[in-house]
């Protein structure tokens, strides 16, 4: 186990946990999303059985509550951040894990408590009033108004379809089955690909962009317009004030934000002043465990 900073004593502290495609990820932190421990494993949860996957995870919290209770320090309780991709059902993976924890378990999607790291930890975005948009392995869109993610279920916009928003009618096939959705040409594995490097990882795109690899770069550009297009539209609908990009944006930002900003600047209607201001998360791929620990106190705190 990782563990960054000494708890105060007084601090309120909460578990988060994550389920992603490509691994599981187990935070404690307190209030300001300071974590406190951390550990993780690369593991291909995507294809394994869900119960071998929960299984590890479990191990892995236990580990990490373990060694908070040496310390003296009572956990609030556990959140887990599980990626859409998954297709689990989110009370099946409430159930198994509340059979291994001593603690409240909740469970929420990976995009709705990344959103939650962002407004709420001391190291994120923190911008009230925005729409959040993370790539990676998926795509995940959520509004922030008024300090609050706007979840997917109350009434309200919600943006939790714009991977599948056509940006290319006549485009690459999706897996919803329809053609030139948003997320099948700026996920993870299509930037890959384009970039000349399937079956390779964010690392190596990085290396090759930075090295300024002319296929990288046109990549990264091709990825900037289209999801340019894609947020020119969010923009002209809701207007939000800023945009935040997480994930795999915020790793790749210098090389797309600048086609972001072209997109929005020919698209959007009006006056400049309706232009979001494009901001790029600090958080990483720790946005969704942080925002899951970050529920755990704000839920047991409430
Ligand atoms: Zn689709």
């Amino acid at each position: 186990m990782q563990r960054t900073v000494e708890p105060a004593p007084d601090s309120p502290i909460g578990l988060g946990l994550e389920v992603r495609g490509d691994g599981l990820t187990v935070v404690v932190a307190d209030a300001a999303g300071r974590i406190y421990a951390r550990s993780a494993v690369a593991t291909l949860s995507h294809v394994r059985r869900p119960e071998l996957v929960l299984d590890e995870l479990a191990d892995m919290a236990q580990a990490v509550i373990r060694e908070i209770r040496r310390l003296g320090l009572p956990l609030l309780g556990a959140t887990v951040a599980v990626a859409d991709e998954l297709g689990w059902i989110e009370r099946e993976v409430r159930a198994t894990l509340q059979a291994r924890l001593p603690l409240p378990i909740a469970v929420d999607s990976s995009g709705a408590l990344g959103a939650l790291g962002e407004l709420s930890s001391a190291l994120g975005a923190r911008v009230p009033d925005c729409a959040y948009i993370s790539g990676g392995r998926e795509v995940t869109a959520h509004v922030i108004a008024d300090g609050q993610v706007q979840a997917d279920h109350v009434h309200g916009v919600t943006l939790a379809a714009l991977g599948h928003v056509c940006v290319d009618h006549r485009g690459r096939w999706c897996v919803c089955g329809r053609r030139g959705c948003l997320q099948e040409y700026v996920q993870r594995a299509s930037l890959l690909r384009d970039a000349g490097l399937a079956g390779g990882d964010v690392l190596d795109l990085l290396e090759y962009a930075r090295a300024g690899e002319p296929r990288a770069l046109a990549a990264l550009a091709d990825c900037g317009r289209w999801l340019g297009i894609a947020l020119a539209g969010v923009v002209n609908l809701i207007a939000p004030p800023a945009l935040v990009l997480g994930g795999d944006f915020a790793t790749f930002a210098p090389w797309i934000v600048p086609a972001i900003g072209d997109e929005l600047e020919g698209r959007v209607l009006g006056s400049d002043q309706r232009w979001p201001t494009v901001v790029v998360s600090r958080l990483g791929e720790d946005a969704a465990v942080v925002g899951a620990a970050l529920a755990s106190v704000a839920g047991a705190t409430r």
